[in-house]
């Protein structure tokens, strides 16, 4: 057993970095491990929620995402050519009243970034075997994968942030509960030549009852292509490329990817001293942007318990905040997405009218992560003046 007992976290993607960064700035000094050798390359999450800007300001890294990434200001749906709805997000939040169009790959540097200019370390290519809560904490098994040598280390609590197919879940036996959409989906990402406004995620409603989800890819240089700009098209059919309308290819695809879509939740975020975050704790479709956004959310909640010695409450906290964003993202994709007739017959004639409405500020508030207040007791911390806006991309 290592003699320094530390806080573990499980998983470097963007929530156990986030978590890390957090804790790190707290003087926690997390461990934090992860099986990939190298960072994810895959854009995956595209927009950054404006709740999320505002839990990553104080760190710095919500003024260098502004660099990099670019405004997305709504949505627009289309339907036979025609716009035939706009969402526009202006006024939601005082700050940052638009999506920030990031890819998560670049989300993920800028927070390895800023944890490790705080002083951690990530621990690559280590992978957790095993976890099991003791009475002083945690029994953890670490396997250091270029020697295939074992560790075996004690901590007082775990964070699992292990992602979609969590170890630590099934280690200790937790449901997952939920339901998995019938099919695949298809992502495409490449360069289009388009008159799509880049303001703004598309929607479109094609002639076949399937839809497709259009929007721009911002961020690092491997996000940018000499064809002209990068955009992500995803669909319900294979090959969503053929679908475009109105939109042609211009370049070749730079990622190509199918998953199916699953809408599910951990039956608890916490069991003795272990805690799930992210997509450990819950998976939904990305329609509605919430996957890493909330995971993000979860991780500064956790930190803040920490700080404040208040860990029992995460589950309660935590649970019916993500319970609920669950069930809304998997209503919305119904709506947007399912062959079943009743939301085929919504999508066409009520949706039109919800989008009328006062309703339309629920749709947004969802969306941007604005649909329910933090804990009381973890409030923000105070924050830098906030620095200009980059000159978007497109202009
Ligand atoms: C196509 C697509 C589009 C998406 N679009 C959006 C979007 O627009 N907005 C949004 O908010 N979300 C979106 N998401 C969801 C988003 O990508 C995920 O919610 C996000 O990656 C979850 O982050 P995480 O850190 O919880 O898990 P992950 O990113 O899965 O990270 C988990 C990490 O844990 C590591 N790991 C796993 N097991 C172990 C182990 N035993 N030991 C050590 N390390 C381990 C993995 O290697 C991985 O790096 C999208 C996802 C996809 C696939």
């Amino acid at each position: 057993m290592s003699a320094v007992q530390r806080p573990l976290i499980v998983g470097a993607g963007p929530v156990g970095l986030a978590a890390a960064l957090f804790l790190q700035r707290e003087g926690h000094r997390p461990r934090i491990v992860e099986t990939r050798t190298e960072p994810a390359p895959q854009s995956k999450a595209l927009a950054v929620n404006p709740r999320v800007l505002d839990l990553l300001e104080s760190t710095g890294v919500t003024a260098r995402m502004l660099e990099l990434g670019s405004p997305v200001r709504g949505m627009q749906f289309h339907r036979n050519g025609k716009i035939v709805i706009q969402i526009k997000l202006a006024g939601i939040h005082p700050k940052y009243p638009f999506m920030l169009g990031l890819s998560q790959a670049t989300t993920e540097r800028l927070l390895a970034q800023a944890f490790l200019a705080a002083g951690g370390e990530i621990e690559r290519g280590v992978e957790m075997t095993r976890c099991q809560n003791n009475a002083g904490g945690v029994a953890v098994d670490l396997k250091h994968i270029a020697n295939d040598s074992p560790e075996s280390v004690a901590s007082p609590w775990l964070l699992a942030a292990d992602g979609a197919r969590s170890i630590a879940r099934k280690q200790l036996g937790v449901d997952f509960n939920g339901a998995t959409f019938p099919g695949e989906w298809y992502l495409v990402d490449a360069p289009l030549k388009t008159d799509l406004s880049p303001e703004y995620a598309h929607i479109v409603f094609c002639r076949d009852g399937s839809f497709l989800f259009i929007m721009p890819v911002f961020g690092d240089e491997q996000f940018e292509s000499s064809d002209g700009l990068l955009w992500r098209i995803l669909g319900s059919r294979p090959n969503p490329l053929a679908q475009l309308d109105g939109a042609e290819p211009a370049g070749a695809p730079v990622w190509e990817s199918s998953f199916h879509v699953a809408h599910r939740i951990n039956a608890e975020l916490s069991v003795g001293n272990v805690y799930f975050a992210g997509d450990a704790a819950h998976i939904h479709s990305p329609m509605g942007a919430r996957g890493m956004n909330l995971g993000v959310e979860d991780a500064w909640v956790f930190a803040n318990l920490v700080r404040t010695g208040r860990l029992s409450e995460y589950d309660a906290l935590r649970r019916p905040v993500d319970q609920r964003v669950v069930h809304e993202v998997e209503f919305f994709s119904k709506l947007i997405a399912s062959d079943a007739a009743p939301f085929r017959f919504a999508r066409r004639y009520v949706l039109p009218i919800v989008a009328r409405t006062p309703l339309q500020a629920r749709i947004k508030r969802t969306v941007t992560g604005l649909d329910h207040p933090l804990p009381a007791g973890l409030d923000l911390p105070e924050s830098p003046s906030l620095p200009a806006l980059a000159t978007p991309h497109f202009v």
